[in-house]
């Protein structure tokens, strides 16, 4: 084994405060970079974070080649599929989501229940239209959510840190910056959406970034966030072995608590809370605790195809309780900015 990352002794970077309790160590286990990585939990907000963490200056190296984001999109673009799926598909944007440039009054009743049917699932991949249809998606890796939004019919642009992945992403738009969100040069309330999925929690100052995204939103804009829930079912029945941890590349772990508070700190509002629980993740955080247990007979079993599957099963019936309970794997947020201008 290789030297770990060289780390530092930072307070929370939410309160500021420098006492803080010992809550998981665990090593990478989705990519191998070495060394065992700590979290704490602070004192004075209950903020949870990466302590020590990875230095600034390392943090690139916590990203390899082959990290997920970075490799070719598979952008959930809705327009596919019959004419007929397409009808109920552009019904359901027009009347759940905003796209009045869809409308189309000439649907059967057929159309209308399928569209209404879709637009839960339409809702998690495609943004409400908001004024003129200026978008941003923050740590847009190589655009697929970009790429969602221009065939929607959104203006793009594109912030994100991977040259490689940025790229890919030029595809889609050239504007895309490659670099740190804090020094990205778009004017000031420049976007009617704003998004950043899973990126919050990968970044040093997360009440910078954040104040930085409102910043960038029109009157009446919206800022969407996502990130893992450390307040949720699969934090609390894995702990260490929780596959959201992603250490030592999420230097924060927030519960909907704590990013309500880092939210409110950078002058945010959240205007609405969704939960998100997907069998994967719980699939893959229970072989990691059997291998941690010391049971890699049971955790290879658990993966091969037809226990997998029956466990996904049992899964995806009961998930939506963990959705009901507010104790999701993931927390989405909409947020509007506080200040007027
Ligand atoms: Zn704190």
């Amino acid at each position: 084994m290789t030297a770990a990352l060289p780390t530092v002794e930072l307070p929370c970077a939410v309160c500021g405060r420098d006492d803080a309790d010992p809550v998981w160590a665990t090593p990478d286990r989705a990519f191998a970079v070495p060394g065992v990585y700590a979290v704490v939990r602070c004192r004075g907000c209950g903020f949870l974070y990466q302590r020590p963490r990875v230095r600034d200056e390392h943090l690139s190296a916590c990203y390899p080649d082959h990290y997920p984001r970075h490799q070719e999109p598979s952008p959930r673009v809705p327009f596919k599929g019959s004419a007929a799926r397409q009808r109920a598909v552009r019904w359901a944007l027009a009347r759940g989501l905003g796209y009045h440039a869809l409308r189309d009054d000439h649907v059967s009743i057929l159309t209308r229940l399928r569209a209404r049917r879709m637009l839960r699932r339409l809702r998690w991949s495609c943004p409400p239209w908001i004024g003129s249809g200026r978008y941003l998606d923050v740590g847009c890796g190589s655009g697929a959510a970009l790429a969602v939004a221009k065939a929607l019919g959104w203006r793009i642009a594109g912030i994100e840190m991977d040259a490689a992945a940025a790229a890919i992403a030029r595809r889609f738009t050239d504007e895309v910056h490659v670099g740190d969100v804090l020094t990205a040069p778009f004017a000031r309330a420049r976007f009617d959406v704003v998004t950043a999925f899973h990126v919050l929690e990968h970044v040093p100052d997360p009440v910078a970034v954040a104040r930085r995204m409102l910043d960038w939103l029109a009157p009446g804009g919206l800022l969407i966030i996502e990130v893992p829930n450390a307040g949720g079912l699969g934090a609390m029945l894995f702990g260490g072995a929780w596959a959201g941890l992603e250490l030592p590349r999420h230097l924060s772990h927030f519960t909907p608590e704590t990013l309500e508070l880092v939210l409110r700190k950078a002058g945010g509002r959240i205007v609405w809370t969704w939960h998100q629980a997907k069998p994967r993740s719980y699939l893959w955080s229970l072989s990691a605790l059997m291998r941690d247990r010391g049971w890699p007979a049971l955790a290879h079993l658990s993966e091969s195809r037809p226990i997998y599957g029956v466990l996904k099963l049992g899964l995806e019936v009961s998930l939506p309780l963990a959705r009901l309970a507010r104790r999701g794997e993931a927390i989405r947020v909409g947020v509007v900015g506080n200040r007027r201008m």
